[in-house]
């Protein structure tokens, strides 16, 4: 399974939709990749914390750094994509 593939699942499984067969698959590749790991983690904070919006906040300080900082880097990625595209 590549990261791509994971990244997919991660959000089947957080959505509880994964057969066994593909949890155990999507395990076995975050054990392997420290990357993909922290970035389930990041998804469990975040619906964990939609979920129980009533609840002290249990993310550390830099957690909203954190995302924050992902979505920009993704945005980053978009937006280099969309300029490589259009001067093709
Ligand atoms: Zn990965």
């Amino acid at each position: 399974m590549d990261c791509f593939e994971a990244g997919i699942l991660m959000l089947k499984e957080l959505e509880g939709k994964t057969s066994d067969r593909e949890t155990d698959a999507l395990m076995r590749h975050l054990l392997e990749c420290p990357d993909c790991l922290m970035h389930f983690r990041l998804l469990k904070e975040l619906i964990n914390d939609s979920l129980y919006e009533k609840t002290p906040v249990r993310a550390p300080e830099d957690f909203e750094i954190q995302v924050m900082t992902k979505i920009r880097n993704i945005n980053a990625i978009t937006v280099v994509r969309t300029k490589v595209m259009k001067y093709k």
